[in-house]
């Protein structure tokens, strides 16, 4: 057990790097029993905010990296106590003293590729844009409808891909004049901010706000959940202001106004999985609902966790790049849900949802009997 310094010492770096909230806490415990570890394994959000209340941190502890920042306990808290910020002030103290415990010990590599290469995946920035080869996009000028920012995942990882290219299908199809950024864009930095790493976050979106504002930028789109979230509720901290429309978003207004007619069955039962950071961080569920429900042939049925109840894909947080053990991955108790209810695909729209599912689709014996879908590709088939 190592705490970094005696009590009134870690409880002042606590204060001074946003965890004040804490010792509002009256130990209900209310946060536990939502908080999607204790369906897996023993976590208490109740017991770390003790200990940080008291000074007795362990910032050597896996504990502090656990949570993803799901957003459900915040939902339940009497007492404000603002868990992922206070819990984020934790990692904002192990990062500095550069301790990183179990999982976490992944994320000082994932640091380096982001400093260096603008993504966390270690692969070149100048090949940011190849994803969109052989295909109709444009580099974006000033001017043009929107920019389309598809994020790291999209641009690189071989599965996500395929969700950039479906998008750019239906862009050309529905007649929207876009442009991409390529290596002029760089991560989000939604992630690594929730890691602890605040100096990292503030040097991608400085990298971000300059490109956007040098490209005359003024309506960004995105594929990610997180991109949306801190391009929308993040970047404003730097005193600018760009329109940001989810893919989601977009694809119902494009449908609604009859700018995409969908003309071919899906004839599936479809699930659709809200991300945390669509959905409860954001508040968007009804649009991927009915851009879905608008597919013809498509039934689309709810799991019992939905909505604001919706259970966490385990990805975010930073989790996404660290190691969770077999029996953990919250992802196997969704992918169960999901084939609880008959549904014959598992659709969503974040690509760490994605990655989490497919994963856990491979690994499950049935795994041949139900697809994972990004609601793109999706819409795709049906146009
Ligand atoms: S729900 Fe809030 S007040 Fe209750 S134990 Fe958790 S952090 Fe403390
Ligand atoms: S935000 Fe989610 S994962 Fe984190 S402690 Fe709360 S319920 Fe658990």
């Amino acid at each position: 057990m190592e705490t970094v310094a005696p009590q009134k010492e870690i409880i002042d770096a606590i204060k001074a790097s946003g965890g004040d909230a804490f010792k509002s806490c009256y130990q209900c415990g209310m946060c536990d029993t939502v908080c999607p570890w204790n369906r897996v394994r023993n976590f208490s959000m109740r017991r770390l905010v003790r200990e940080a209340t008291f000074g007795l941190t362990e910032i050597d502890s896996e504990d502090i990296w656990r949570c993803t920042t799901c957003g459900k306990c915040p939902q339940v808290c009497p007492r404000d106590v603002r868990q992922i910020e206070s819990g984020v002030a934790l990692r904002r103290i192990a990062t500095e003293y550069d301790v990183f415990a179990g999982g976490a010990r992944s994320i000082p590599g994932v640091a380096a590729s982001l400093r260096a290469e603008g993504n966390p995946l270690n692969e070149p920035r100048a090949k940011r844009a190849d994803w969109a080869q052989g295909l109709p996009v444009k580099r974006f000028t000033e001017g043009m409808e929107v920019l389309y920012s598809p994020g790291c995942y999209l641009c690189y990882d071989p599965r996500a891909r395929k969700i950039a290219r479906a998008t750019v299908e239906i862009l050309d199809k529905a007649g929207v004049d876009f442009g991409i950024l390529g290596a002029d864009e760089s991560c989000c930095g939604e992630s690594i901010r929730k890691t602890g790493d605040e100096a990292l976050f503030k040097s991608l979106a400085r990298q971000n706000i300059r490109a956007f504002i040098d490209h005359g930028v003024k309506k960004i789109l995105v594929s990610s959940p997180h991109c949306y979230h801190s391009f929308r509720n993040e970047y404003p901290e730097f005193m600018v202001h760009f329109e940001v429309v989810h893919i989601s978003q977009f694809l119902f207004g494009l449908i609604d106004e009859g700018r995409l007619p969908l003309t071919r069955e899906f004839r599936k039962a479809v699930t659709y999985h809200d991300p945390c950071y669509l959905g409860r961080h954001n508040g968007v569920f009804d649009e991927p609902r009915e851009a879905l429900k608008r597919v013809p042939g498509l039934e689309l049925r709810e799991m019992p966790e939905a909505r604001q109840n919706s259970f966490c894909c385990g990805g975010g947080g930073g989790r996404i790049w660290m190691e969770t053990p077999k029996g953990e991955r919250f992802s196997d108790l969704r992918m169960d849900q999901a084939v609880g209810v008959g549904a014959q695909v598992l659709a969503t729209s974040c690509p760490y949802c994605i990655t989490n599912f497919e994963d856990s689709r491979l690994n499950r014996p049935d795994g041949d009997s139900i697809e994972v879908r990004d609601i793109t590709e999706i819409i795709r088939e049906a146009i």
